[in-house]
């Protein structure tokens, strides 16, 4: 450590350095404190002995001396956190001004492209999960989104109830409908399940099953629904043939049914 770098020591408030020496004297009692073995070593000299010093004979000073240096490391920490950020404006490019602090933070336009984008992908991990809308209400889940990208407003869970997820299964629906409707897919079977949660609610399923264009076996579920009735042959008939209106055309194609 060169000398000048030392004197940005707090210590050096207490002490100065007789002048072409390796002593540094005591502003209190004038006592010569020697910062290293040698005069011509100076990258080897150090501070220490005056902190030792303080400690031993001007406690007062050295707690104040003490409180200094970690007033000084704490603001040179902050200045490196805040040149993190700045650099993260530089690498977009332009001069970092409060603008670009401000429009970092600024929402996405809802009709954006970007706005779009996120709230597809979100609609699709929280369909492809099953999670239940809630998550997008979760404070630890919101801080986590505002960190990675602040500029994407989440949709509230009563959004995504009434208007996104809707919006994500009637397109999905119109995509099945297109696949059904194919000339290609001549035969299509299907198959149902009934089973009951642990707590305790019944669910019936339709699944889709047809052989594609390049030979390979595809399946589509079509619905997995709430079925509060007694399990027996007529209700099951009822509701699969209410399921079944939904794909107009897929009545003329069914060849087998499995349950
Ligand atoms: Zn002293």
């Amino acid at each position: 450590m060169s000398s000048s770098s030392s004197k940005s020591s707090a210590v050096w408030d207490y002490f100065h350095q007789e002048l072409g020496t390796v002593y540094a004297i005591c502003n209190s009692c004038a006592a010569k404190a020697k910062l290293g073995k040698h005069e011509n070593a100076r990258k080897e000299w150090s501070t220490k002995p005056l902190w030792n010093h303080l400690e031993r004979l001007h406690n007062n000073s050295y707690r104040e001396a003490l409180a200094k240096r970690k007033a000084t490391e704490e603001s040179r920490k902050k200045r490196r956190l805040g040149e993190v950020e700045r650099a993260e404006i530089y690498r977009t490019g332009g001069t970092p001004t409060l603008a670009d602090y401000t429009a970092r933070k600024t929402k996405y336009l809802p009709d954006s492209e970007m706005q779009a984008g996120l709230v597809k992908l979100l609609a699709e991990w929280i369909a492809d999960g099953v999670l239940p809308y809630g998550v997008v209400d979760n404070k630890r889940f919101l801080a986590f989104i505002e960190k990675l990208n602040p500029k994407f407003g989440v949709p509230s869970s009563k959004t995504l109830r009434v208007k996104i997820i809707p919006d994500v299964f009637s397109k999905l629906k119109g995509h099945v409908q297109a696949v059904i409707e194919d000339s290609v897919c001549e035969w299509v079977s299907l198959t149902t399940d009934i089973w009951t949660s642990h707590s305790k609610d019944s669910y019936i399923s339709l699944t889709l099953h047809y052989i594609d264009k390049t030979f390979h076996q595809r399946m589509v579920v079509l619905g997995c629904f709430g079925f509060a009735t007694e399990h027996d042959a007529e209700n099951i008939y009822r509701k699969i043939e209410e399921q079944l209106e939904e794909y107009p055309s897929l009545t003329t194609k069914v060849h087998t049914f499995v349950r």
